[in-house]
């Protein structure tokens, strides 16, 4: 696998592109944003998004605009506002620094399986595990027993299944599932995810990415 690594900060990439070889991932690095955007096709990115000539959320953008490479931002701790607005552009998922190189390669591993992860057949039904969502329908399967869903419900796990294993801002699940200009409490949202938890139970996880965000996950 073929990993393109954006990071300014020799110290950093150093020790994190010898780690990804250790494990036998080929590691192109580059230091700025116009290098990374004239890059060959890699497998995966991983994006530092304090680049010395370009902002890292337009790289993101950027890259995305033309490709649906699975993008990895790395943030500074703690930085929720980077954090969300990377996922906001494309990204796929982020790590904090600092990190271990074990963190990234599972953050790797679960964003180039989300590709193959959800299956849809050819009348639309989207599978991740035991669980079958009827989208033209609307209904869902879960080891073939309906499992009955509020309309509502049934939109926000439909949005979290498209992506299994991608981390989906609250802002994000928000505008799609009730809509952009929708001024209701953010208590909502957590409100749905509980119901599909708990209807869901043993079949998906989802998990509460801490101020950024859910991911779906197969139980
Ligand atoms: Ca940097």
């Amino acid at each position: 696998m073929h990993i393109l690594l954006v990071e300014d900060d020799l110290s950093i990439a150093d020790s994190l592109r010898e780690g990804l070889i250790r494990y036998g991932f080929d590691v192109d690095h580059v230091t700025t944003g116009s290098a990374a955007l004239a890059a060959d096709n890699p497998d995966v990115v991983l994006l530092d998004l304090g680049l010395p000539d370009m902002d890292g959320l337009d790289v993101c953008r950027r890259l995305r605009s033309h490709s649906a490479v699975p993008i990895i931002v790395i943030t500074a701790r703690g930085d929720e506002v980077d954090t969300v607005a990377g996922l906001e552009v494309g990204a796929d998922d982020y790590v904090a620094k600092p990190f271990g190189v074990r963190e990234i390669i599972a953050r790797i591993r679960a964003v180039t399986r989300r590709t193959s992860a959800t299956a849809q057949d050819t009348e639309g039904r989207l599978r991740v595990g035991s669980v079958e969502v009827d989208t033209a329908a609307r209904r869902v399967f879960c080891g073939g027993e309906e499992v009955p869903l509020a309309p509502k419900e049934f939109d926000l796990l439909s949005t979290l299944v498209e992506r299994p294993g991608t981390v989906l801002t609250r802002e994000s699940l928000i505008d799609t599932v009730w809509d952009t200009h929708w001024f209701g409490s953010t208590r909502t949202l957590d409100v749905h995810v509980a119901a599909l938890r708990q209807k869901l139970a043993g079949s998906l996880t989802i998990t509460t990415v801490r101020g950024v965000g859910f991911r779906l996950d197969r139980s």
